[in-house]
């Protein structure tokens, strides 16, 4: 199982690859991402088989190498071979969602996001190029300034804002958890959609659900302070909403920076959106379970922000969930891809659960 690198070695509590486990926390990269799930996933189906359990449905399980890096040598050639096989999986489970304190305005449960599909995922390489010279002679601009011109157009003319189905089944789900006002405005949200996307748009973490959102992140050119420069470089990542494509990007791009003389073009791998996602028809089994190992829990749906290796099975599977029942704070979020990532040893027991409890009712499937 690949995970994501280390950068700040010395920032760590424990050394990132220890593996130290202590009164409390389980310590390292991919505590979280991924490892928990696949060793969570591992030991329930030990116990199953020690308890002689014989699951109705088939399980296939799918573990990828190289998941943080688009998975195109792991999970989309096991979805391949899936396909070819004619397998139609009535239920396909993967990372994503996770259950949260604190961190949705408004509700003092914790909230069970099930995702059901993903945003998509683009960057964009904007490139300049110039003859160079002294920079006591500059002319009108420089490399630096027209790409800095076309940086600020891209952020100064962000997505429209749009109430997908998904984000309305979501306001939906929660509503009930949530006190007044936000209750009523989200009561509004099949009929004044357009207000209700303005409200949530307010806040990043809530903005994500209605756009696609633009996020210029690398900007580099020149060699030296007085020296024009031949070249810049800027870098512009795009998380797609359902509903608008990689191709929608590059074009919006175009239109708002409209000079020629910038070079505007896709870096590395793209991916496209969930195509239409929502709940499907075995939802109910996560959320049930979700329901059961923490009670209380507001369940409901969501969309995964990057991509995630589910993609690539999406279409075998009538009922796609991105879930695991582990229970974080905001300060926990900020763990994963970051310092100190960890789990709690109790997040890892209902972790393992999980897993028991779904091999078991899928043992009783019709
Ligand atoms: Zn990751």
């Amino acid at each position: 199982m690949d995970v994501v690198p280390v950068d700040d070695v010395d920032g760590w509590t424990y050394p990132p690859f220890a593996g130290k486990v202590d009164d409390r926390f389980i310590w390292g990269r991919g505590a979280i991402d991924d490892k928990s799930r696949v060793l969570a996933i591992f030991e329930a189906v030990e116990q199953a088989l020690r308890d002689g359990v014989r699951p109705a449905r088939t399980v296939y399980l799918a573990f990828g190498h190289d998941e943080e890096i688009f998975g195109t040598g792991g999970a989309a050639r096991m979805a391949q071979r899936l396909r070819e096989s004619e397998v139609r999986a009535r239920l396909l489970l993967d990372e994503g969602g996770v259950i949260t304190t604190g961190v949705a305005d408004g509700i003092d449960v914790p909230v069970a996001t099930i995702m059901v599909g993903e945003k998509g995922f683009a960057t964009v390489r904007l490139s300049v190029s110039d003859v160079g010279g002294h920079s006591s002679m500059p002319g009108r601009e420089t490399a630096v300034g027209r790409l800095a011109r076309a940086v600020a157009r891209i952020q100064d003319h962000p997505f429209p804002l749009r109430l997908t189905p998904v984000a309305v089944d979501m306001l939906r789900r929660v509503r009930e958890f949530v006190s007044e006002p936000r209750r009523t405005l989200m009561g509004l949200a099949t009929t004044a959609g357009p207000l209700v996307a303005r409200a949530l748009a307010a806040r990043p973490q809530t903005e994500a659900l209605v756009r696609t959102t633009t996020a210029p992140t690398m900007i580099r050119g020149g060699v030296k302070p007085n020296v024009l420069p031949q070249r810049a470089e800027a870098f512009v990542n795009f998380r797609i909403l359902s509903g608008d494509s990689v191709a929608d990007v590059l074009t919006h791009c175009r239109k708002v920076v409209r000079d020629k003389t910038v070079s505007i073009e896709l870096d590395g791998t793209a991916s496209e959106p969930s195509p239409d996602p929502a709940a499907g028809p075995d939802f109910e089994l996560i959320a049930d379970l979700a329901r059961e190992l923490v009670p209380g829990v507001a369940v409901t749906v969501g969309v995964v922000p990057g991509a995630t290796d589910s993609r690539f099975y999406d279409d075998l599977a009538a009922t796609r969930c991105n879930f695991a029942p582990i229970v974080m704070d905001a300060a926990d979020l900020e763990r994963f891809h970051g310092t100190d990532e960890r789990i709690s040893r109790v997040d890892y027991a209902r972790l393992i659960r999980f897993n028991r409890l779904l091999i078991d009712r899928l043992a009783h499937l019709g």
